[in-house]
């Protein structure tokens, strides 16, 4: 069975509700120009997930949020309980994302019980694992990237295993304007997947496995034409609905 091709765009803290619900119909009005076989996600911040999960009624876009919180519900102001994400109509969550571990202190321990409470209402979370400039320089990504995924990834059953999408995001490629090389890319994909294989066997070849950094129409399609990289986790260029979709053409 060929692995899912998922383009999936991050807003971060951009848009304002009536920006998003705009953007998020451009992204429905142009999707027939590409591939069917692409599966695009889009991911707004909390306060506009509902306007645009109704924006994109009736088309194949799916919905994710930026996070989740690690407990289910009560006393615990400013959070965002899973359940009340899936109740909206999202079927995704980013997890885990270098600019959480960075500014918000997200731990392997804080992100088990995310997943956990992903899972429990039906969210497919986009585990986030990347190395940043000072670990990449000492040839440290790929025990950095090894390390994110135990002790997260290889808590999960396997049910929930089948259930995953990770985003392979080098911290130096985020925002910056520079990319992992094609090669560097298939490289470290590579890599997770012979980790991921080391614990599900077979399975870890189901498991689609996105790029993120600075990708862009212009480099997408070199970077999506390596055997082990299914898709990508876009930033900057998921705020403009053409650069998005022709993204997603690269496949
Ligand atoms: C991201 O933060 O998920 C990301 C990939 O950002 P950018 O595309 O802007 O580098």
């Amino acid at each position: 069975m060929a692995r899912k091709k998922i383009v999936a765009g991050n807003w971060k803290m951009n848009t304002l509700p009536a920006e998003g619900v705009e953007l998020a119909k451009s992204v429905v009005a142009g999707r027939s120009e590409v591939c069917e076989c692409v599966n695009f996600i889009v991911c707004p911040p909390f306060t506009h997930l509902s306007q645009v999960v109704e924006a994109v009624k009736g088309s194949d876009i799916a919905v994710g949020a930026q996070d989740c919180a690690t407990e289910a519900k009560g006393a615990y102001t400013g959070e965002v309980a899973a359940q009340m994400i899936a109740a909206l109509g999202c079927k995704y969550v980013i997890l885990g994302h270098s600019e959480r571990r960075q500014y918000y202190g997200e731990t392997s321990e804080s992100l088990n019980k995310k997943m956990a409470q992903a899972y429990a209402n039906g969210l497919t979370p986009i585990y986030c694992v990347g190395e940043n400039l000072e670990e990449r320089e000492a040839g440290n990504h790929f025990a950095v990237c090894k390390a994110q995924i135990e002790e997260v990834v290889f808590n999960l059953t396997e049910e929930q295993f089948a259930n995953l999408v990770i985003a392979y995001e080098p911290v130096w490629a985020i925002g910056t304007g520079k990319t992992a090389t094609a090669e560097q890319a298939q490289e470290i994909h590579a890599y997770i997947r012979e980790v991921l294989r080391s614990k599900f066997g077979a399975a870890a070849e189901e498991c689609p496995i996105l790029y993120g950094g600075s990708c862009k129409p212009s480099n997408a399609a070199e970077i999506f034409a390596k055997a082990d990289v299914d898709g990508g986790l876009i930033g900057g260029a998921a705020l403009k609905a053409e650069d998005f979709l022709a993204i997603g053409k690269g496949f």
